[in-house]
């Protein structure tokens, strides 16, 4: 049975933990994500039988986990937090559901460590002195540099917390030399050895009972015919090789980061869904060519709620962008789109969009991922009707505004891309999945 993927086609928080959520309850019988660690904010709200509404921001365990036949999977892909895991696996075990047989965590992940995030904090700090040098904006939690450890091959892996021995000794030599590089590149404290081995040490048997070979899990699924949906954390355009570098994560998440990050092989891969969001956002510093600074950012911000969901860091706002959407439909290959945050659009007088970029005297359909050349384009936008209705109660495509209707004529037109889902608000029943024009 083949895999489906779901990626974020902007910078990210486009509403990807909600269309996994809801895709998961009914058409999937696991979930996996590929890359990323707790810098991901993967937010699901629901209905209580008594009416009352209740959310949860999932930062590492997949979209799936409220789904009880669902079973989750943290992919090789994905840098560990053991205690951010631990944490998460006891909140939502508190509000009732059984994680212990339904969440698997790669042997092969790499585990993020508290020297990780000192010398994040470092490098920000460092950077945000030298006026020559931009903070790039990441969220504090040790991504990068635990990538960076991966590819440097002087890492930890989640099987190493397996095996205390081996694990003080690998501990003890990490921490001695990033504190070298704490101390004397970045003027910083140093850290505790004794402490943090004591730490980690007790993580061995709190997360034995998940570890495993999630790639042959995976793969034995595929051959038993068993549903597989690939969540992607982040988005496409920061995606470390086709986003904005140096402006980008730390890793893949864009479509190949799915095969690489969970150890499944392309062949297995038959639908790509793209999650966009109706207009665009961006979390920390980098290129947005449709960064609003005016009365319609701040409209798209506070209607939307615009507020980092794990940093709290208000996301600047702008112009829906086809032309960096193009460019991560065919990045990405989508078969489909889901466009997310429609009802934010409700109450504006016309609405622009984003069809081509003017540079060095031209306009151009390229999308330049060098950040050199991003930062100077200038948008060039088609101006569209918009309307004042609120949409957040409708169910079917064929009752939205008729504005509305051709907006998203409009994007499907242009980008080649079939739209298949609307989210017109937070909650699981806000979903339109009847695309057909015609009234019923
Ligand atoms: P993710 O990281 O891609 O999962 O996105 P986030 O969870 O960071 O951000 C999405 C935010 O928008 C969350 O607070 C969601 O509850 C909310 N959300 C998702 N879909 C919709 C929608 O269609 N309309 C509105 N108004 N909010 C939505």
């Amino acid at each position: 049975m083949p895999i489906s993927i779901v990626i974020g086609s902007q910078w990210g928080d486009e509403g990807k933990g909600k269309v996994v959520d809801l895709l998961s309850q009914e058409q999937f019988d696991i979930v996996a994500r590929y890359q990323g660690g707790a810098n991901a904010g993967h937010t699901i709200v629901w209905e209580n039988d008594d009416g009352t509404e209740d959310e949860f921001v999932l930062h590492l365990v997949p979209s799936g986990i409220f789904h009880e036949g669902v079973t989750c999977v943290i992919g090789n892909g994905v840098v560990l937090d053991p205690k951010a895991v631990l944490d998460e696996i006891e909140k939502i075990q508190q509000l009732g559901f059984d994680v212990e047989d339904r969440l698997k965590i790669s042997h092969n992940a790499h585990l993020i460590m508290p020297y990780h995030k000192a010398i994040e904090e470092a490098r920000e700090k460092e950077r945000a002195s030298n006026t020559d040098d931009d903070e790039i904006g990441t969220t504090g939690r040790g991504i990068g540099p635990a990538y960076t450890d991966k590819f440097a091959r002087t890492g930890i892996r989640v099987v190493d917390l397996l095996d205390r021995d081996v694990l003080r000794r690998k501990l003890t030599r990490a921490i001695e030399a990033k504190n070298q590089v704490l101390k004397n590149v970045y003027g910083a404290e140093g850290l505790d050895v004794d402490r943090i081995i004591d730490e980690y040490v007790q993580f061995d048997q709190q997360i034995d009972p998940y570890v495993t070979d999630t790639s042959e899990y995976l793969n034995n699924a595929l051959d038993d015919g068993r549903r597989i949906l690939a969540e992607g954390a982040q988005g496409s355009l920061l995606d470390v090789d086709f986003g904005s570098y140096p402006y980008v994560t730390s890793s893949h998440p864009t479509a190949g980061g799915c095969c690489t990050g969970l150890g499944v092989p392309p062949t297995a891969v038959n639908r790509v869904i793209g999650i966009a969001k109706a207009y665009c956002t961006r979390v920390g510093n980098g290129p947005f060519p449709t960064e609003l600074h005016n009365e319609a950012g701040e409209q798209l911000r506070k209607v939307g709620a615009e507020f980092g969901a794990t940093t709290g860091r208000p996301r600047r706002c702008g112009w829906l962008d086809l032309v960096a959407l193009r460019y991560t439909c065919m990045v990405n290959g989508f078969n489909e789109l889901t466009v997310t945050k429609l009802d934010v659009l409700s109450g504006f007088d016309e609405l622009k969009v984003c069809v081509a970029y003017r540079y060095d005297g031209k306009e151009a359909q390229r999308f330049p991922s060098e950040a050199q050349t991003l930062e100077r384009v200038e948008p060039v936008y088609e101006t569209l009707p918009g309307w004042d209705e609120d949409i957040t109660d409708v169910r079917h495509f064929a009752d939205l505004p008729v504005e509305a209707q051709d907006y998203l004529a409009f994007i499907a037109e242009e980008l080649g891309v079939e739209i298949s889902m609307i989210s017109n608000g937070p909650r699981r029943t806000q979903i339109i999945t009847d695309m057909d024009r015609t009234p019923a």
